[in-house]
């Protein structure tokens, strides 16, 4: 008998910032599964920054668009609750790219990682000991490299990515300034977390004043600074940025939304000057270094050391909302989606 599956399509592109009339759910019928073939139940899904990039077709990027009228993806975890394959029975929990946007689906197994449900909470394998947790860590081993006693830099540090980035700096024995974009954001990074500092960047009006503010924390310049967000924050990084400094380029979320594209940073020249490395990367680039990243992080999420926040969106039908909210600053730590209860 067929299972009925509520799913979100995309029913037009958004022109700047995501709205509500742009997605439309609709019921669709999942037949039983087949011969190799699991029907899933999506537990957890995901709202992520990289989404709205798919918005935009025609731009070369290393992921396809979404496609009009057809269900949305993305991250989930997820539960079999029917038929099986060859690595996955009835009950197991699995994380994956896949699987976002709707409430059933069906799989052969590929691409989907089973996940311990006793390890930690199910969410968790779509934040800290996700997708968004493997990008602080890759981007920060293969590219900032930092050197114990060197000051870290972080934009977007109250998010997903940017929440660990900081804590890892810290466990490398780096002073760590932040920027946020609520007091209370910036006060859950400084308590809670460990950072050294915490800016609300909304208390900036130029990159100039960031800078200054920047130099004041870090007389000798910053040493490493890993970029989220794009705008001032980028613009005073690099007015701030030390002598063989090392920057990378995980994201520019302050310009996802924009539909014309605004004159770059006025200051790279001090990248040639001061023999600084700026490296752009996809952590895709780095996947099998993820064994690595789970040896490390999971027993310090287990044990408290590393601390994760997520702002939870009940039901699936507030996935939209819960994807505009991460262009509005609504999520501290990772944006998730309760799509259905843990166990039924
Ligand atoms: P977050 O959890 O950080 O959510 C987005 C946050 O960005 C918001 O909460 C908001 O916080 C901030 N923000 C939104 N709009 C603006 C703006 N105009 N100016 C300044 N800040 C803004 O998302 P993630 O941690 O998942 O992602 C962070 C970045 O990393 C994104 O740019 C994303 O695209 C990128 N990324 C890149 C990957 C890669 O492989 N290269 C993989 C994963 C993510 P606030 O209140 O502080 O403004």
């Amino acid at each position: 008998m067929a299972t009925q599956s509520r799913e979100i399509h995309l029913k037009a592109y958004p022109q700047g910032a995501p709205t509500p009339e742009i997605f439309e759910t609709k019921t669709v019928d999942i037949v039983d599964p087949g011969e190799g073939q699991a029907l899933m139940r999506t537990v957890w899904m995901s709202v992520d920054p990289y989404m709205r990039g798919r918005m935009t077709p025609g731009i070369k990027s290393y992921i396809p668009p979404f496609q009009l009228g057809e269900t949305l993806d993305g991250g989930a975890v997820a539960q079999v609750i029917a038929g099986g394959t060859k690595d996955l029975k009835v009950g197991d929990y699995v994380v994956g790219f896949t699987g976002g946007w709707r409430e059933y689906w069906l799989t052969d197994g590929e691409g989907l990682t089973k996940v311990d449900p006793n390890l930690a909470p199910l969410s968790a394998y779509l934040g800290v000991l996700g997708m968004p947790g493997f990008t602080a860590w890759a981007g920060i081993e293969n590219i900032l490299k930092p050197k114990e006693g060197e000051t870290m830099f972080v934009s977007g540090a109250a998010g997903a990515v940017g929440s660990l980035v900081g804590q890892i700096g810290k466990m490398r024995g780096c002073k760590v300034i932040g920027t946020a974009g609520s007091d209370e954001k910036c006060a859950w990074l400084t308590d809670e977390l460990g950072f050294d500092v915490a800016l609300n960047y909304k208390n900036f009006e130029t990159s100039d004043d960031l800078a200054r503010e920047l130099y004041k924390h870090a007389p000798k310049g910053i040493d490493t600074y890993f970029e989220n967000v794009g705008g001032i924050m980028l613009e005073a990084a690099l007015s701030a940025i030390a002598f063989g400094g090392r920057i990378a380029l995980c994201g520019l979320i302050a310009v996802y939304n924009d539909q014309r594209r605004a004159p770059g940073p006025n200051n790279m020249a001090n990248l040639i000057g001061r023999g600084v490395l700026m490296r752009g990367f996809i952590m895709s680039e780095y996947i099998d270094q993820m064994p690595k990243f789970f040896a490390e992080i999971a027993p310090a999420v287990a044990s408290g050391e590393v601390k994760f926040k997520e702002t939870v969106y009940e039901g699936l039908e507030k996935a939209p909302d819960a994807f505009a909210g991460l262009f509005r600053g609504e999520n501290t730590g990772k944006a998730v989606v309760r799509v259905s209860p843990d166990t039924v």
